[in-house]
């Protein structure tokens, strides 16, 4: 039944519509189950009734007509309910309703299943069959999980066979896509798709200026795999039967074959390009081998598969067609990593939609420090068709809009202006401090992992930088970068920013930072060898970062450092000892350099119940507040199924906070939030009233937060505080810091649109 399984979502995943995926699904199921009618029944979009949408055994004419109320019959029961129903005789169930000319007057036996996407049920996988008997334990756990499975396809192909989402179609209804905003900021622009080497699914169709050119890149792949074959069966030659060489030798036909190539430059031919042509071809042949009933005919539907990813990674890899990037680009693509995102020249990045990650995410907070707006967790889009089309990507509320009407245009731009006079407004706060009317000063930083700009704008509006992540200069380059090239980066970001501080953090690498020449592949990455882990384990690297960066601070005084992801005492003794071997060794080599501040994130539960140990070891703490809430609540921060739940205001991340911020007052070491939590008005005037010494955060959020600072007094905002402290929910929380940001002036930063 795995096997079928498998089958089934491989073949529905190569459909492009709701009734392609539909017509599968039934279809295989009646001839897997042996059953005399598959049927799947859609509930509408008033929520109130549902229709028979697709059927394998039933009277075909029903389709799209039999429709009845979620509070009748046995399928309206199993979608109200959300529950799996498997009787016997259903003619004989009080629920039963028998609908005229649906052909189930002879079927007995029933079993619904609901198909629940993100809490909604969708709709019933039902199946019927005449004899009089209920379905063993095996058939309905198959059924339960390709419900489950199916699940997210079908929600999928409900939203891309949406009209509004056909081309040509009416758009003069405002529709979008609803995901999850990731960096605040409206982008106007043309999307451009990046794709995965080693899915088809994720190609988009692209037109091409020049088709003999196109088809020459494609007949060099195809030549390219073959040579490849050919050489592992020569290099094999060995140990190979005469069978395994006489498959090698049928691959080698295959990927030359007529199927393969003459279709797709068929396809080539009509104006698409070659990966997209060769999805194509792939996905039919896929199709039409997995119809056989031939076992091993259906075997060589994988083989096409195989072939097919070969020739469509060097198509991919192949630098021949050089990338042209819209004015305006909006990067639409799975997971977007900083890699990417650098290719894109500065000049024409508009804005991010990618379909994988939240808020917290890597690349959100990449793009925040950017100041592009960007829009995550679009895992409800098909990218395919996407490419080259107008999009509005709105980072306030996580909207996508594909080929906008006038109107919704006219409305964004609208906000687009607003935004910038907004801008142009907090620029007069520039060179004045984040102080509170009754006269509490605190130090805003900013966070960053990109070279600073010795003119740029934010080095006047905060007080230095915060948090600078190291790993992002490892992530844009192709190894790892010696101890030269770290001391340039380290020197300019450095000399930038003094006399204000700067504090660097030792590399923070793995979870959802990987580095391409490093990998590590995990089932748990975010509770893996990541942080401070890793350098420990490698005190090569650490030794060498620690050495460049203490002699980047050569005749400045502004240089801390800052350790990720401590968990235990002993790491931090251990980092504590690494770093005292490189002052010793730079010491060595001549360079007289300022003994640095030390800190240690606290970012990790065992770190908030350790801090007053820690207080005691070190300079300084600064609290993560991404990773603390993802421990704390224990939610992925990537994870976009789960992102109602990762919440900054729950009370227990507040109270671990505040504790932290008490330890600090108690030790007289300073204490800095440089997670997200900084930058979000509602959480600033808290993190204010506990006395934290500065809040680190994206360099777009400084100006906003302090307007915020300086809107309220000290001692309103521990009043707050207090009463912040003794609620019980996140959203009462909320709501309290909202109301008073609005009676304060300034809902314009928390309502839809800034
Ligand atoms: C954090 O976890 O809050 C933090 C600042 O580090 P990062 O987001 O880089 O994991
Ligand atoms: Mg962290």
């Amino acid at each position: 039944m795995l096997e079928v399984l498998r089958r089934i979502i491989q073949e529905v995943n190569t459909a492009h519509d709701l009734d392609q995926v539909l017509s599968i699904i039934v279809s295989k199921i009646r001839k897997s189950m042996a059953v005399d009618a598959a049927s799947f029944y859609l509930v509408e979009s008033n929520k109130k009734d549902f229709v028979l949408r697709k059927t394998d055994g039933l009277n075909v004419d029903a389709v799209n007509e039999l429709r009845l109320s979620i509070d009748q019959g046995l399928t309206g029961f199993v979608i109200r309910t959300g529950e799996t129903q498997n009787i016997a005789c259903a003619p004989k169930d009080d629920r039963y309703i028998n609908v005229p000319n649906s052909g189930d007057d002879t079927l007995n036996a029933y079993l619904g299943v609901p198909v629940i996407y993100q809490r909604m049920v969708l709709g019933a996988l039902v199946v019927q069959r005449k004899e009089s008997r209920q379905f063993n334990e095996e058939r309905v756990a198959f059924m339960m999980a390709l419900a489950s499975q199916l699940a997210g396809a079908i929600a999928h192909a409900k939203i891309v066979s949406d009209p509004q989402y056909s081309l040509g179609a009416d758009r003069s209804k405002e529709k979008y896509f609803s995901c999850i905003p990731g960096a605040p900021g409206v982008a106007i622009g043309t999307a451009f798709v990046l794709y995965s080497s080693s899915d088809f699914n994720s190609v988009p169709d692209r037109k091409i200026e020049n088709i003999d050119d196109e088809i020459k890149l494609f007949k060099n792949a195809v030549s390219q795999v073959c040579d490849d074959i050919k050489e592992m069966q020569s290099s094999l030659s060995d140990v190979l039967s005469d069978e395994d060489h006489a498959l090698f030798d049928a691959y080698v036909l295959l990927a030359n074959s007529d199927t393969l190539v003459n279709e797709t430059i068929g396809r080539i031919h009509q104006g698409n390009w070659a990966q997209a042509a060769l999805r194509d071809t792939i996905k039919e042949h896929t199709i039409r081998f997995n119809e056989m009933s031939d076992e091993y005919m259906r075997e060589r539907a994988d083989d096409i598969r195989e072939i097919g990813l070969r020739i469509f990674s060097k198509l991919h890899s192949g630098k021949s067609t050089p990338i042209k990037y819209p004015k305006r680009t909006i990067l639409v693509g799975e997971e977007i990593g900083a890699t990417q995102l650098a290719e894109v020249p500065a000049k024409r990045i508009a804005g991010i939609i990618s379909a994988k990650g939240s808020n917290s995410s890597h690349v959100a907070i990449l793009a925040r420090a950017m100041g592009i707006p960007a829009v995550m967790g679009a895992s409800n889009v098909s990218f395919g068709w996407l490419d080259q089309c107008e999009v509005i990507a709105d980072g306030y509320q996580g909207r996508i809009y594909v080929q906008p009407p006038p109107i919704v245009r006219i409305e964004y731009s609208r906000l687009v202006r607003e935004e910038s006079q907004l801008k142009k407004e907090l620029k007069g706060l520039r060179k004045l401090p984040a102080e509170t009317s009754d006269g509490v000063k605190l130090k805003l930083m900013m966070n960053t992992g990109l070279l600073v700009d010795e003119k740029s704008t934010h080095k006047v509006e905060c007080d230095g930088v915060g948090l600078y992540r190291t790993e992002f200069p490892f992530m844009i380059r192709s190894s790892f970068p010696n101890e030269s090239e770290q001391v340039d980066v380290y020197r300019k970001v450095l000399k930038a920013t003094a006399p204000n501080p700067v504090t660097l953090r030792t590399l923070d690498v793995g979870g959802d930072k990987p580095l391409t020449y490093f990998p590590v592949s995990e089932d748990n990455p975010s509770l893996g060898w990541r942080g401070i882990r890793v350098t420990l384990d490698h005190p090569e690297i650490m030794i060498t970062q620690l050495k460049a960066m203490l002699k980047a601070s050569l005749g400045l005084t502004n240089l801390s450092i800052l350790f990720p992801m401590i968990s235990n005492l002993e790491e931090l003794d251990e980092a504590q000892t690494l770093f005292e071997q490189a002052i010793f060794e730079v010491r060595q080599e001549g360079y007289e350099i300022v003994t640095p501040k030390i800190g240690a994130m606290i970012e990790i539960p065992a770190a908030v119940l350790l801090a007053e140990s820690f207080a005691k070891r070190v300079d300084f703490l600064s609290i993560g507040t991404n990773d603390l809430t993802q421990f704390l609540l224990a939610v992925d921060r990537n994870n976009a199924r789960v992102v109602k739940l990762y919440d900054s205001l729950h009370p227990a991340v507040i109270r671990a906070v505040k504790h932290v911020a008490d330890v600090g007052k108690k030790y007289v070491k300073p204490v800095s939030v440089c997670g997200e939590m900084s930058g979000y008005p509602a959480a600033a005037v808290l993190l204010l009233a506990m006395g934290v010494s500065s809040l680190s955060m994206a360099p777009t959020s400084i100006a906003k937060i302090k307007w915020v600072i300086r809107s309220f007094s000290y001692k309103k905002a521990r009043r707050l505080l207090n009463t912040a402290l003794e609620k019980e929910h996140g959203y009462e929380i909320r709501n309290l810091m909202f109301k008073e940001l609005e009676e304060a002036g300034l809902g314009v930063l928390i309502r839809a649109g800034h």
